[in-house]
Formats: structure tokens, C-alpha cells, sequence
């Protein structure tokens, strides 16, 4: 390879349950893609944030985790969890969510698209029908600590939480949004709120919209109240483009945008950290599915997705876009599907499926 070759360092976390599995394929076509497409991808492997790593330490992630992952550009992870041996808020608490903080991942961002070959939860859809990104700010907002509970245990009993909205959060999420949209062919934003109900904050983000909606002539935008917002996604999904919301209204929305467009299996999501201070991480949406577990039957086309979205992030473009077709191509195909699309394929044969198509 001459000296020139584009290099990307990658930190590869498979996790727990199907992460193990659907991991491989993974890298199965992230490596295909460099081939093809002329980068190098440095790997390094790591067997923490996972509830076996637990197992023999009594935590998540060893103490100096940071200095482990080092400075990789970015992060591709799989899923954790093992709720038999460690409840969720450990695993969790002790892993995703230390990297999310850490490295300021402040944008969480999933696709809502419908795929050849998924069925549509929502009668009459097509694929190409729904196409939009949900942007969710994933640092502040309803998701604070800041609170207490006055009285406890009296009939005085009182219990505050607070919403956190600082100008640095919200602007710097709505300007991602707003970039996105600029990028897209309909150059559109819808922002959720909730500023008939929840007075200080909401208006205060309706406020923010306005002012940062000046800086992109060119996008235009709407807002709707979170309750007709749901409503909207499962009857007019796609009236949409690129839907921003705070941690809260994102976090809902980011999960059933792609229910509504399928299987879980499918479905990809990049926590971001849009300077390049920090590496951002691509996971699954989809967690360690402890029930289907080590039958080699998991759907890998989360994680594979995952990887195009990495590649885009890290400049790869046409190889992004390529493994998008090849994906497409293959859930056109219904012997290369996985059982949860009907098909009978395995998790290694859809895998393989889908890294023969990539060209
Ligand atoms: P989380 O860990 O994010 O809280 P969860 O534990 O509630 O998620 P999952 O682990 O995603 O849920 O599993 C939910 C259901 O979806 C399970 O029945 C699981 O088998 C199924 N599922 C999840 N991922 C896949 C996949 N890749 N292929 C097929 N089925 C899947
Ligand atoms: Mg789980």
C-alpha cells in the first residue's frame, strides 16, 4: 500500500449476547469495503463493557478504560447486557452511557427508513415511502440528576426533577440538525416541543429553533407538540426529513421511528460527537436479545448498517454508500434473510450474503 492510504483506527466492542455474533459480520464487510474501496482499518479488540467481563471483575469496564481504547477514530460496538446476571442499570450505567459522557457523544442519531423486504408495521407503505433521520440531544435536558425528594416517606412527601437546557447544549444539537437537513434533497426540520404544557424549557427550545433557523435560509422548518408528533409518525411518516428533539422527545422518538419501519433488527444508530474531539460510536439498536442468544440466528443487518453509518462519519462516502446498496439488495432477496424476516437464512449466511454483494 503506498504511504498515502487513508488509515482509520478502530476501538471493536462486541459486548454480550448477539453482539458476539452479529460483531464478525460486521467487520466481515467493513473489511470487504476497504478492500474495495482502498482504506486501511486498524482493529483493536476489547473484551470489557460486557457482563462476562463483569463476571471475572466485578465491573464493567476496567479503570483506566480510556487509556485502553487510547485515540481510535471512532468506535463500533455491539450490544451489552445480561439482565440474569447483572441488572440492566449497571451494565448500562457501568459501559454505554461512560462512553457517551465521557466523549461527549451529544448527538444521537438514527435513520428511519423503510427497507425492500421489511415488512411495514404501517398498512400501504413502500420502500422509499419513509425516509427521514431522528436527531436527539443526548447530554441534558429532562435526562438531569438534578432534583430531591422532600418529606420521603410522609404524607408530604414531595419529589422535584429538573430539566437542564443550557444555550451551548441546544444550539449545538439544533445546528447538527439543521446542517443534516441542508444536506438532504428536501431540506426540511421539524422540532419537537412541548411548549403548551411545559412552560420555561420548551418555549425556551421553540426560542432557540427561531434563532438558529435564521442562520439557514435555505431549510424550513415546523414544530409540533410531542403528543400530535407520535401521532404523526405512525399515520404521516413521510411528511418528514430530519426530526430533532430534546433528550427526552428524542429518546421516544428515536424508538419508534424504527418501529415503525420494522424489525429491530435492522435498525442502526450512531452516538456523535460531531468536532472529532472525541471518537463517536456506532451501535445496533437492538440490545443483546438474551432469547435468541447463541443459535447463530440473529438478524446482522443492525450492525452492518451501523458500519456504513461509520464509514460515512469518517469520510468514506462511496464505501458507505455501497454497502447501503448491498444491504438493500440482500433484504430484496428472501432466501438470504434472517427468520425474523420470515427467511431462513443464519446470522454468518446474511453476513456473507451481504459482504459478496458489496462491490
Ligand atoms: P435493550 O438491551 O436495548 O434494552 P432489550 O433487551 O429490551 O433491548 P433486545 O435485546 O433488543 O431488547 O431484544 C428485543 C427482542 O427483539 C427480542 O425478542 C430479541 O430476540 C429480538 N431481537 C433483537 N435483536 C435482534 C436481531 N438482531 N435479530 C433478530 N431478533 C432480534
Ligand atoms: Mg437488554
Amino acid at each position: 500500500m503506498s504511504s498515502n492510504t487513508r488509515k482509520h483506527t478502530i476501538a471493536v466492542i462486541p459486548g454480550d449476547g448477539i453482539g458476539n455474533e452479529v460483531m464478525p459480520e460486521g467487520m466481515r464487510v467493513l473489511e470487504k469495503a476497504a478492500s474495495l474501496y482502498g482504506f486501511e482499518l486498524k482493529q483493536k479488540w476489547h473484551d470489557f463493557s460486557s457482563c462476562d467481563y463483569y463476571a471475572r471483575h466485578g465491573r464493567m469496564m476496567p479503570e483506566n478504560w480510556k487509556e485502553q481504547i487510547g485515540r481510535p477514530d471512532a468506535i463500533f460496538f455491539g450490544a451489552v447486557g445480561w439482565p440474569e446476571t447483572v441488572p440492566d442499570h449497571i451494565s448500562l450505567w457501568g459501559s454505554i452511557i461512560q462512553f457517551r459522557r465521557e466523549y461527549d457523544q451529544y448527538i444521537n442519531l438514527r435513520p428511519v427508513r423503510l427497507m425492500p423486504g421489511v415488512p411495514c408495521p404501517l398498512a400501504g407503505r413502500e420502500p422509499g415511502d419513509i425516509d427521514f433521520w431522528v436527531v436527539r440531544e443526548n447530554t441534558e435536558g429532562e435526562y438531569s440528576s438534578v432534583g430531591g425528594i422532600m418529606f420521603p416517606g410522609t404524607e408530604r412527601e414531595l419529589v422535584i426533577q429538573d430539566t437542564v437546557m443550557t444555550r451551548v447544549g441546544v444550539d449545538r444539537v439544533l445546528r447538527y440538525a439543521f446542517d443534516l437537513a441542508q444536506t438532504r434533497e428536501r431540506k426540511h426540520l421539524t422540532s419537537a416541543t412541548k411548549s403548551n404544557g411545559i412552560a420555561i424549557t420548551m418555549p425556551y427550545w421553540d426560542q432557540r429553533v427561531e434563532a438558529i433557523a435564521t442562520e439557514y435560509p435555505d431549510v424550513s422548518h415546523d414544530k409540533y407538540h410531542i403528543d400530535i408528533l407520535t401521532a404523526q409518525f405512525v399515520m404521516n411518516p413521510d411528511r418528514f426529513d430530519v426530526v430533532v428533539g430534546s433528550n427526552l422527545f428524542g429518546d421516544i422518538l428515536s424508538d419508534l421511528g424504527p418501529a415503525c419501519t420494522g424489525t429491530i433488527g435492522v435498525a442502526p444508530s450512531a452516538n456523535i460527537n460531531p468536532e472529532g474531539k472525541h471518537p463517536s460510536l456506532f451501535e445496533p439498536v437492538h440490545g443483546s436479545a438474551p432469547d435468541i442468544a447463541g443459535q447463530g440466528i440473529a438478524n446482522p443487518v443492525g450492525q452492518i448498517w451501523s458500519a456504513a453509518m461509520m464509514l460515512e462519519h469518517l469520510g468514506e462516502t462511496d464505501a458507505a454508500t455501497a454497502i447501503m446498496r448491498a444491504i438493500e439488495q440482500v433484504l430484496a432477496t428472501p432466501a438470504a434473510r434472517t427468520r425474523d424476516l420470515k427467511g431462513a437464512a443464519g446470522t454468518e449466511e446474511c453476513g456473507k450474503a451481504i459482504a459478496e454483494a458489496l462491490q
